[in-house]
Protein backbone atom coordinates (compact mmCIF):
# COMPACT_ATOMS: atom_id res chain seq x y z
CA UNK A 1 0.00 0.00 0.00
CA UNK A 2 2.93 2.28 0.85
CA UNK A 3 4.66 1.22 -2.26
CA UNK A 4 1.56 2.78 -4.37
CA UNK A 5 2.18 5.80 -2.62
CA UNK A 6 5.46 6.57 -3.43
CA UNK A 7 6.92 8.12 -6.38
CA UNK A 8 8.28 5.13 -8.64
CA UNK A 9 11.83 7.00 -9.37
CA UNK A 10 12.21 6.63 -5.33
CA UNK A 11 10.37 3.02 -4.80
CA UNK A 12 12.74 2.04 -7.49
CA UNK A 13 15.52 3.97 -6.35
CA UNK A 14 19.15 1.91 -6.23
CA UNK A 15 20.88 3.78 -3.29
CA UNK A 16 24.17 5.07 -2.85
CA UNK A 17 25.86 2.10 -1.14
CA UNK A 18 28.36 3.72 1.19
CA UNK A 19 31.67 2.17 2.26
CA UNK A 20 30.63 2.04 6.08
CA UNK A 21 26.90 0.28 5.27
CA UNK A 22 29.13 -2.45 3.32
CA UNK A 23 31.09 -3.13 6.10
CA UNK A 24 29.84 -2.95 9.69
CA UNK A 25 31.64 -5.28 11.87
CA UNK A 26 34.92 -4.52 13.83
CA UNK A 27 38.17 -3.71 12.16
CA UNK A 28 41.53 -2.17 13.26
CA UNK A 29 42.76 -0.74 10.22
CA UNK A 30 39.71 0.99 7.96
CA UNK A 31 41.19 1.92 4.32
CA UNK A 32 38.01 1.39 3.06
CA UNK A 33 36.49 5.31 2.92
CA UNK A 34 39.19 7.85 1.65
CA UNK A 35 38.74 9.26 4.82
CA UNK A 36 42.16 10.73 6.71
CA UNK A 37 43.63 8.78 9.22
CA UNK A 38 43.71 11.52 11.72
CA UNK A 39 41.93 14.76 12.60
CA UNK A 40 41.34 15.20 16.54
CA UNK A 41 40.64 13.16 18.76
CA UNK A 42 36.81 13.16 18.62
CA UNK A 43 36.47 10.53 15.81
CA UNK A 44 35.66 13.33 13.41
CA UNK A 45 38.04 11.88 10.98
CA UNK A 46 35.98 9.12 10.14
CA UNK A 47 32.64 9.22 8.54
CA UNK A 48 29.59 8.98 10.58
CA UNK A 49 27.29 5.94 10.97
CA UNK A 50 24.90 6.25 7.97
CA UNK A 51 22.35 4.10 9.87
CA UNK A 52 22.64 6.43 13.34
CA UNK A 53 22.35 2.72 14.94
CA UNK A 54 23.42 4.18 18.63
CA UNK A 55 21.10 7.25 18.51
CA UNK A 56 18.08 5.04 17.44
CA UNK A 57 18.76 2.11 19.86
CA UNK A 58 18.91 4.77 22.75
CA UNK A 59 15.89 6.64 21.33
CA UNK A 60 14.03 3.23 21.51
CA UNK A 61 15.28 2.70 24.95
CA UNK A 62 14.40 6.06 26.10
CA UNK A 63 11.27 7.41 23.98
CA UNK A 64 9.68 3.64 23.13
CA UNK A 65 10.03 4.24 19.56
CA UNK A 66 10.62 1.30 17.96
CA UNK A 67 14.38 1.32 15.98
CA UNK A 68 12.93 -0.28 12.90
CA UNK A 69 9.93 2.60 13.50
CA UNK A 70 12.75 5.61 13.51
CA UNK A 71 14.91 7.46 10.53
CA UNK A 72 16.85 10.80 11.69
CA UNK A 73 16.81 13.59 9.67
CA UNK A 74 19.36 16.69 9.93
CA UNK A 75 16.48 18.12 11.76
CA UNK A 76 12.80 17.55 11.41
CA UNK A 77 13.27 20.36 8.61
CA UNK A 78 14.69 17.49 6.46
CA UNK A 79 12.59 15.01 7.20
CA UNK A 80 9.36 17.23 5.96
CA UNK A 81 11.53 17.73 3.09
CA UNK A 82 12.29 14.43 2.22
CA UNK A 83 8.53 13.34 2.65
CA UNK A 84 7.50 15.78 -0.26
CA UNK A 85 10.30 14.38 -1.97
CA UNK A 86 9.33 10.74 -1.54
CA UNK A 87 5.39 11.11 -1.87
CA UNK A 88 4.86 14.26 -4.60
CA UNK A 89 5.37 14.39 -7.58
CA UNK A 90 7.03 17.53 -8.91
CA UNK A 91 4.42 19.44 -11.31
CA UNK A 92 1.44 17.33 -10.36
CA UNK A 93 1.04 16.53 -6.69
CA UNK A 94 0.15 18.63 -3.89
CA UNK A 95 0.51 18.61 -0.12
CA UNK A 96 -2.31 19.84 2.59
CA UNK A 97 -1.95 22.45 5.31
CA UNK A 98 -3.92 24.27 7.72
CA UNK A 99 -2.95 27.62 8.30
CA UNK A 100 -1.44 29.63 10.59
CA UNK A 101 1.10 26.77 11.21
CA UNK A 102 4.63 26.52 10.68
CA UNK A 103 5.96 27.41 7.83
CA UNK A 104 8.60 25.22 5.96
CA UNK A 105 5.81 22.78 4.98
CA UNK A 106 4.75 25.43 1.97
CA UNK A 107 8.47 25.97 1.13
CA UNK A 108 9.57 22.57 0.85
CA UNK A 109 6.36 22.18 -1.32
CA UNK A 110 7.42 25.14 -3.53
CA UNK A 111 11.04 23.75 -4.14
CA UNK A 112 9.98 20.73 -5.28
CA UNK A 113 7.34 22.42 -7.42
CA UNK A 114 4.52 20.76 -5.65
CA UNK A 115 1.36 22.32 -4.88
CA UNK A 116 0.33 23.70 -1.52
CA UNK A 117 -3.71 23.35 -0.58
CA UNK A 118 -4.53 25.46 2.63
CA UNK A 119 -7.79 24.73 4.79
CA UNK A 120 -7.83 27.70 7.06
CA UNK A 121 -7.91 27.01 10.77
CA UNK A 122 -11.64 28.04 12.38
CA UNK A 123 -12.51 31.34 13.91
CA UNK A 124 -10.93 29.30 17.10
CA UNK A 125 -7.54 28.03 15.61
CA UNK A 126 -8.95 24.63 15.57
CA UNK A 127 -8.88 22.05 12.88
CA UNK A 128 -12.12 22.92 10.28
CA UNK A 129 -12.61 18.74 10.23
CA UNK A 130 -15.48 19.16 7.91
CA UNK A 131 -13.56 21.22 5.23
CA UNK A 132 -10.74 19.27 5.76
CA UNK A 133 -12.31 15.99 4.45
CA UNK A 134 -14.06 17.38 2.10
CA UNK A 135 -10.80 19.20 0.49
CA UNK A 136 -9.10 15.79 0.38
CA UNK A 137 -11.50 14.11 -1.21
CA UNK A 138 -11.76 16.79 -3.51
CA UNK A 139 -8.01 17.61 -4.20
CA UNK A 140 -6.53 14.20 -3.14
CA UNK A 141 -2.96 15.51 -1.34
CA UNK A 142 -0.17 13.54 -0.75
CA UNK A 143 0.69 14.40 2.49
CA UNK A 144 -1.78 16.09 5.03
CA UNK A 145 0.52 18.41 7.38
CA UNK A 146 -1.05 18.64 10.88
CA UNK A 147 1.46 20.00 13.28
CA UNK A 148 0.58 19.84 16.72
CA UNK A 149 0.79 21.53 19.18
CA UNK A 150 0.74 23.62 16.58
CA UNK A 151 3.01 26.66 16.29
CA UNK A 152 2.48 29.13 16.56
CA UNK A 153 -1.01 29.07 18.24
CA UNK A 154 0.50 26.28 20.44
CA UNK A 155 -2.88 24.74 20.65
CA UNK A 156 -3.41 20.70 20.96
CA UNK A 157 -5.76 19.07 18.35
CA UNK A 158 -7.51 16.06 19.95
CA UNK A 159 -5.85 12.64 18.35
CA UNK A 160 -9.79 11.25 17.30
CA UNK A 161 -9.95 14.33 15.42
CA UNK A 162 -6.65 13.49 13.53
CA UNK A 163 -7.02 10.01 13.39
CA UNK A 164 -10.48 10.46 11.34
CA UNK A 165 -9.16 12.61 8.97
CA UNK A 166 -5.96 10.61 8.37
CA UNK A 167 -8.72 7.49 8.26
CA UNK A 168 -10.93 9.81 5.02
CA UNK A 169 -6.92 10.65 3.83
CA UNK A 170 -5.61 8.03 1.29
CA UNK A 171 -2.16 9.52 1.65
CA UNK A 172 0.06 10.26 4.06
CA UNK A 173 -1.01 11.91 7.41
CA UNK A 174 2.20 13.63 8.50
CA UNK A 175 1.66 14.69 12.37
CA UNK A 176 4.46 17.30 13.60
CA UNK A 177 4.41 16.80 17.06
CA UNK A 178 7.23 18.77 17.67
CA UNK A 179 6.45 20.50 20.96
CA UNK A 180 4.87 17.28 22.17
CA UNK A 181 6.74 17.58 25.77
CA UNK A 182 5.60 20.84 26.56
CA UNK A 183 1.91 19.45 26.93
CA UNK A 184 0.18 17.80 29.51
CA UNK A 185 -1.55 14.33 29.18
CA UNK A 186 -0.58 14.63 25.19
CA UNK A 187 -2.13 11.56 23.21
CA UNK A 188 0.73 11.16 20.54
CA UNK A 189 -0.38 9.67 17.18
CA UNK A 190 2.62 7.17 16.98
CA UNK A 191 0.60 4.37 18.90
CA UNK A 192 -1.50 4.19 15.74
CA UNK A 193 0.56 3.64 13.18
CA UNK A 194 0.38 0.16 13.84
CA UNK A 195 -3.01 0.41 12.66
CA UNK A 196 -2.80 2.92 9.76
CA UNK A 197 0.69 3.09 8.41
CA UNK A 198 -0.09 5.97 6.16
CA UNK A 199 0.27 8.00 9.57
CA UNK A 200 3.70 8.90 9.72
CA UNK A 201 5.31 11.28 13.15
CA UNK A 202 8.04 13.93 13.43
CA UNK A 203 9.52 14.29 16.57
CA UNK A 204 12.69 16.82 17.27
CA UNK A 205 15.83 17.26 19.57
CA UNK A 206 15.81 20.92 18.83
CA UNK A 207 12.83 22.33 21.45
CA UNK A 208 12.57 20.12 25.24
CA UNK A 209 15.78 18.07 24.22
CA UNK A 210 17.64 21.28 23.91
CA UNK A 211 19.84 20.75 21.01
CA UNK A 212 18.52 22.91 18.04
CA UNK A 213 22.11 23.76 16.77
CA UNK A 214 22.70 19.94 16.32
CA UNK A 215 19.73 19.57 14.01
CA UNK A 216 17.96 16.10 14.45
CA UNK A 217 14.42 15.46 13.58
CA UNK A 218 13.01 11.98 13.96
CA UNK A 219 10.70 10.37 11.24
CA UNK A 220 8.13 7.66 13.43
CA UNK A 221 6.89 5.57 10.48
CA UNK A 222 5.66 1.78 9.38
CA UNK A 223 9.97 0.14 8.87
CA UNK A 224 8.26 0.31 5.11
CA UNK A 225 8.59 4.25 4.78
CA UNK A 226 11.45 4.12 7.39
CA UNK A 227 13.25 1.74 4.59
CA UNK A 228 12.89 4.47 1.61
CA UNK A 229 13.51 7.20 3.67
CA UNK A 230 17.04 5.54 4.77
CA UNK A 231 18.01 4.65 1.21
CA UNK A 232 16.34 7.79 -0.20
CA UNK A 233 17.96 10.22 2.22
CA UNK A 234 21.77 11.71 2.18
CA UNK A 235 23.96 8.77 3.10
CA UNK A 236 26.00 11.06 5.76
CA UNK A 237 22.85 13.58 6.60
CA UNK A 238 23.64 13.42 10.39
CA UNK A 239 27.38 14.36 11.77
CA UNK A 240 29.12 12.29 14.18
CA UNK A 241 29.50 15.20 16.50
CA UNK A 242 25.22 15.54 16.74
CA UNK A 243 24.85 12.06 16.86
CA UNK A 244 26.77 12.58 20.29
CA UNK A 245 24.99 15.46 21.09
CA UNK A 246 21.81 13.76 20.72
CA UNK A 247 23.25 10.69 23.00
CA UNK A 248 24.40 12.75 25.69
CA UNK A 249 20.58 14.46 25.87
CA UNK A 250 18.74 11.02 25.77
CA UNK A 251 21.07 9.48 28.32
CA UNK A 252 20.57 12.55 30.86
CA UNK A 253 16.94 12.07 30.61
CA UNK A 254 16.57 13.81 33.97
CA UNK A 255 17.78 17.33 32.23
CA UNK A 256 15.10 16.97 29.85
CA UNK A 257 12.58 16.61 32.31
CA UNK A 258 13.64 19.15 34.65
CA UNK A 259 13.68 20.99 31.39
CA UNK A 260 10.26 20.51 30.40
CA UNK A 261 8.49 21.39 33.98
CA UNK A 262 10.30 24.83 34.48
CA UNK A 263 9.04 25.68 30.74
CA UNK A 264 5.29 24.22 31.82
CA UNK A 265 5.56 26.41 34.81
CA UNK A 266 7.02 29.29 33.17
CA UNK A 267 4.53 29.45 30.04
CA UNK A 268 1.41 29.62 32.81
CA UNK A 269 3.16 32.30 34.99
CA UNK A 270 4.05 34.37 31.27
CA UNK A 271 0.37 33.91 30.15
CA UNK A 272 -1.23 34.93 33.84
CA UNK A 273 1.19 38.05 33.55
CA UNK A 274 0.21 38.70 30.40
CA UNK A 275 -3.66 38.53 30.89
CA UNK A 276 -3.09 41.17 33.47
CA UNK A 277 -1.40 43.63 31.05
CA UNK A 278 -4.31 46.16 30.07
CA UNK A 279 -3.03 46.35 26.34
CA UNK A 280 -3.41 43.04 25.89
CA UNK A 281 -6.80 41.19 24.72
CA UNK A 282 -6.02 37.58 24.10
CA UNK A 283 -3.42 35.37 25.45
CA UNK A 284 -3.89 31.63 23.23
CA UNK A 285 -3.57 29.03 26.00
CA UNK A 286 -0.55 27.16 24.44
CA UNK A 287 0.52 23.87 25.24
CA UNK A 288 4.22 24.50 23.62
CA UNK A 289 7.12 26.66 24.55
CA UNK A 290 6.08 29.73 23.27
CA UNK A 291 2.71 31.83 24.07
CA UNK A 292 0.91 33.72 21.52
CA UNK A 293 -0.67 37.31 22.61
CA UNK A 294 -2.87 39.47 21.16
CA UNK A 295 -2.27 43.35 21.61
CA UNK A 296 -2.96 46.73 21.08
CA UNK A 297 -0.25 47.24 18.37
CA UNK A 298 1.91 44.22 17.82
CA UNK A 299 4.23 45.89 15.26
CA UNK A 300 5.57 49.34 17.47
CA UNK A 301 5.45 46.40 20.66
CA UNK A 302 7.44 44.43 18.46
CA UNK A 303 9.83 47.51 17.54
CA UNK A 304 10.01 48.95 21.88
CA UNK A 305 11.23 45.21 22.44
CA UNK A 306 14.13 45.36 19.90
CA UNK A 307 15.03 48.91 21.68
CA UNK A 308 15.52 47.13 24.89
CA UNK A 309 17.37 44.12 23.41
CA UNK A 310 14.49 41.37 23.42
CA UNK A 311 13.56 39.84 19.98
CA UNK A 312 9.86 37.90 19.77
CA UNK A 313 8.22 36.84 17.01
CA UNK A 314 5.81 39.19 14.91
CA UNK A 315 2.78 36.76 13.29
CA UNK A 316 0.39 39.60 12.64
CA UNK A 317 0.89 38.54 8.84
CA UNK A 318 -0.50 35.25 9.45
CA UNK A 319 -4.42 34.91 8.64
CA UNK A 320 -6.51 35.25 11.57
CA UNK A 321 -3.42 36.34 13.56
CA UNK A 322 -3.75 40.49 13.38
CA UNK A 323 -1.47 41.83 16.13
CA UNK A 324 -0.13 39.51 17.90
CA UNK A 325 3.60 38.08 18.84
CA UNK A 326 4.63 34.57 19.63
CA UNK A 327 6.88 34.25 22.43
CA UNK A 328 9.48 31.92 23.05
CA UNK A 329 9.67 30.87 26.93
CA UNK A 330 13.51 31.69 28.25
CA UNK A 331 15.18 31.46 31.34
CA UNK A 332 14.61 33.17 34.39
CA UNK A 333 16.48 36.15 33.98
CA UNK A 334 15.12 36.60 30.16
CA UNK A 335 11.51 36.29 31.63
CA UNK A 336 12.12 38.91 34.32
CA UNK A 337 13.60 41.43 31.75
CA UNK A 338 10.85 40.35 29.45
CA UNK A 339 8.36 41.33 31.59
CA UNK A 340 10.52 44.37 32.94
CA UNK A 341 10.50 45.47 29.56
CA UNK A 342 6.22 44.65 29.09
CA UNK A 343 5.35 46.66 32.35
CA UNK A 344 6.96 49.93 30.86
CA UNK A 345 5.00 50.01 27.71
CA UNK A 346 1.85 52.08 27.45
CA UNK A 347 0.66 50.76 23.81
N1 LIG B 1 8.19 21.55 13.22
C1 LIG B 1 7.76 22.60 13.90
C2 LIG B 1 6.33 22.69 14.24
C3 LIG B 1 8.64 23.63 14.28
O1 LIG B 1 8.18 24.69 14.94
C4 LIG B 1 10.00 23.51 13.95
C5 LIG B 1 11.04 24.55 14.31
N2 LIG B 1 10.64 25.74 14.74
C6 LIG B 1 10.40 22.39 13.22
C7 LIG B 1 9.48 21.42 12.89
C8 LIG B 1 11.81 22.22 12.77
O2 LIG B 1 12.56 21.69 13.76
P1 LIG B 1 14.03 21.16 13.54
O3 LIG B 1 14.91 22.05 14.34
O4 LIG B 1 13.98 19.75 14.06
O5 LIG B 1 14.34 21.21 12.08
Amino acid sequence: MISELLNPWIRDLVPYSSARSEFSDRADILLDANESWEGGNDGVNRYPDPLLRELREEIEHVMGIPYDMSAIGNGSDEVIDMLIRMFCAPGRDSIMIERPTYGTYSVFAHTSNVAVVDVPLTADLDLDEEAIIKTIKEKKPKIVFICSPNNPTGKVYPLEKILRIAEVNDGITAVDEAYADFSEGFKSAIQTIKENPRIVVLRTFSKAYGKAGARLGILVSDPAVQKVFMKAKPPYNVSSLSEKAGLEALRDYESVRRRIEETIRRRKELSAFLRSLPYVSEVFPSEANFVLVRVSDAASLYSYLLEKGIVVRNRSSDPLLENTLRITIGSEAEMAELKEAMNGWNG
